[in-house]
């Protein structure tokens, strides 16, 4: 873990001359952005309101245990790998990246379970468990799944969207066809199986969606997911953004924690730098945020008269569900749980509508139950289990009180876990901490508390999300989750990757 007085962030001299760029936030898409910014010849300094960079993706460590915040399924690792080839260095020399196999088991309130794998016979096998059936529909489905992939992500992933006519141009027939079609009605069109119709169309929720109105191009993750695998950060995701920030640090790059911008100073429509929540102002060629894009424009903007993104318009956006997590460590170990389990509740479709729509706390609960210390006994002390669980909610749109309700879910959970998978847990708990959508809302500075920005619907997606470019302010740049093309780690570092094509390279820049 990170603090404010690790040697790695610090960095960069006086004497530099390179063209100066800021990034707001040193989340993954910042961090991200950094390294593209350096490599194009920008003397970056990122700027993070925490104590240790990471956003969503910071690490604590609690009684001897460590727990990563936020993201812990780690795909698509060729996207992070791009990072360390900018510097001239590989990935494996920071990072020690495991793939697991199976990936995750999904289990269903009725006990069953399925395991999804990478190799093809055996999760036709896990298919055949559930309805012998299904599995000529399943070899369509990913045969289905492996066109969303091409067109949804290598054809949009990193592209920028500054027109509408670009956007539409760009757009495969494929994606134009399945846009209107949920995943989950996607699936269904394969599978009849109501249990491996959840098991293969519950990924949005990684990030953010709703599987029921997500576009049916994200079951692109099904073929993600079989082509290059689920992996874990030895140490935890964290060590994922270690290895950045010494790419920063490489490239004579600053992180600097505990600096809030209040907001981005802007001259005759230019951003032409920062001041800081403790009045500072630091001028700058180029100004990035990764800060909640709604954040950006409503908060960071100032009286910046806007055209597009009104505060009415950003109070009016749809804003993805909300996580309550709970981060425990336990003196026993439960070695047969394995490292990722998404627990399915009584209810798919009523829960969604609840948590998305109604945005009402519901009695059940669907969680994702999970267990580093299955794979890395770094993450725990020895004989001892580190866990998260965390239940998708809704974001404070919703009327939930959590302050007051924080306690009562949890012990609702914690009932849960030890009637199924865990057995007898609660009398070994030994630490103990909790994260509701209040703290995406004070800590993150994420409008509604929503844990994964604005939320993937079609019509907030590509074009319809705010630019990488800023349609507000020449000079202001933005990625993350909020942005195009979205929520989750490949998503937050391909909108960075799109700075190559949007942000003037540093020799170009007086
Ligand atoms: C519990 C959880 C589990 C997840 N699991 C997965 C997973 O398994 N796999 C996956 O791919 N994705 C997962 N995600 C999603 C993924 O973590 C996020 O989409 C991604 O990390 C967001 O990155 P970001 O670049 O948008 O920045 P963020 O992580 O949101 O970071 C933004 C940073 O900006 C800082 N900031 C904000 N405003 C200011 C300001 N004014 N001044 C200075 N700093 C500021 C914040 O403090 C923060 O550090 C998960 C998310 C959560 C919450």
């Amino acid at each position: 873990m990170m603090t404010a007085h690790d040697p790695l962030l610090a960095g960069g001299t006086a004497a530099d001359q390179r063209p100066h760029a800021i990034v707001i936030g040193a989340g993954f898409g910042g961090l991200a952005a950094a390294v593209r910014l350096g490599a194009r010849g920008y003397r970056v300094t990122v700027l993070e309101k925490l104590d240790q960079p990471g956003g969503r993706a910071s690490q604590f460590r609690q009684d001897g245990f460590t727990f990563d915040a936020g993201p812990t399924i780690i795909t698509a690792p060729f996207i992070f790998e791009e990072l360390w080839e900018l510097c001239g260095r590989k990935l494996s020399d920071d990072v020690s990246l495991v793939s697991l196999d199976p990936f995750y088991t999904v289990r269903f309130d009725d006990g069953r379970e399925f395991r999804a794998s990478a190799n093809d016979a055996a999760m036709e096998a896990e298919i055949a468990k559930f309805s012998p059936d299904d599995v000529a529909g399943y070899r369509s489905y990913l045969l289905e799944s492996e066109r969303c992939f091409k067109a949804g992500f290598l054809g949009m992933i990193d592209k920028s969207y500054a027109s509408i006519g670009s956007m539409v141009r760009a757009l495969p027939d494929l994606v134009m066809r399945r846009a209107d079609r949920s995943v989950y009605k996607l699936v269904s069109k394969y599978i009849r199986n109501e249990q491996l119709r959840q098991a293969l169309s519950f990924h949005p929720l990684f990030i953010g969606g709703n599987p029921m109105r997500s576009s049916g191009v994200l079951s692109l993750i099904s073929y993600l997911e079989r082509e290059y695998g689920v992996h874990y950060a030895k140490g935890g995701t964290h060590s994922l953004v270690q290895g950045i920030v010494k790419l920063i640090a490489g490239q004579g790059g600053k992180i600097r924690t505990g600096a809030e911008v209040g907001q981005i100073t802007v001259h005759n429509g230019r951003a032409t730098g920062v001041r800081l929540e403790n009045g500072e102002t630091i001028p700058a060629a180029v100004v990035v945020s990764n800060a909640d894009a709604g954040w950006t424009y409503s908060k960071l903007l100032g009286n910046h008269p806007r055209k597009r993104w009104t505060d009415r318009k950003i109070a009016r956006a749809k804003y993805s569900m909300s996580l309550f997590v709970w981060y425990f460590g336990i003196n026993r170990r439960y070695e047969d749980v394995p490292h990722h389990t998404v627990m399915m509740g009584p209810r798919f479709a009523g829960l969604l509508h609840d948590i998305f729509d109604a945005k009402h706390l519901a009695e059940d609960f669907s969680l994702y139950l999970y267990r580093p210390s299955a794979s890395d006994a770094s993450m725990a002390p020895e004989g001892c289990d580190s866990f998260y669980v965390l239940a998708p909610v809704p974001n404070l749109d919703g009327e939930t009180d959590w302050e007051s309700m924080a306690e009562p879910y949890r012990r609702r959970i914690e009932a849960h876990l030890s009637a199924t998978v865990l057995p007898g847990f609660e009398d070994h708990v030994v630490t103990s901490k909790v994260m509701t959508p209040a703290d995406f809302r004070d800590r993150l500075l994420s409008l509604k508390g929503a844990a994964f920005g604005i939320e993937p619907v079609i019509t907030q997606l590509a074009w319809f999300r705010p630019h990488n470019a800023s349609e507000e302010v020449e000079n202001l740049f933005l990625v993350g989750a909020g942005t195009h093309p979205g929520a989750g780690l490949p998503g937050v570092v391909s909108s960075a990757k799109i700075l190559d094509k949007v942000v003037p390279h540093a020799s170009t820049v007086n």
